[in-house]
């Protein structure tokens, strides 16, 4: 377990990394990434004048599961126009 460390890349010899010590490779044949979600609200906002009625939905608002986004924009569509 490596703290303070920064994955930068993932290449075909492993993972590319910014550690306290400097960068390095940490030697792999897989990777499994498991890292914590953040939604894109600038790339959403960037659509927000595109149509008279914008109403951000789902994982742009916040990454949960589909039953959440279905909900979300069901709630949209039935109660905020
Ligand atoms: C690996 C993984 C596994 C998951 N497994 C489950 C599961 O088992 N069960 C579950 O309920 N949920 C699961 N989820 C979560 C689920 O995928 C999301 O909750 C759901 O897809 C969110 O729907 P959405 O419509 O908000 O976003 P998305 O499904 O991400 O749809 C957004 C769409 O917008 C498009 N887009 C982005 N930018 C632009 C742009 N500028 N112009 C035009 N189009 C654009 C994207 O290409 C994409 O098609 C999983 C997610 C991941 C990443």
């Amino acid at each position: 377990m490596l703290k303070n460390t920064k994955c930068l890349a993932v290449t075909e010899e492993g993972v590319s990394a910014e550690t306290p010590e400097g960068e390095k490779l940490i030697p792999a044949d897989t990777v499994v990434i498991a890292v914590g979600l953040r939604p894109n609200s600038r790339e959403a906002e960037a659509l927000r004048d595109c149509a008279p009625i914008f109403i951000p939905i789902g994982n742009c608002v916040a990454p949960s599961q589909v039953q959440g986004a279905i909900r979300s924009g069901y709630d949209a569509a039935a109660f905020q126009i």
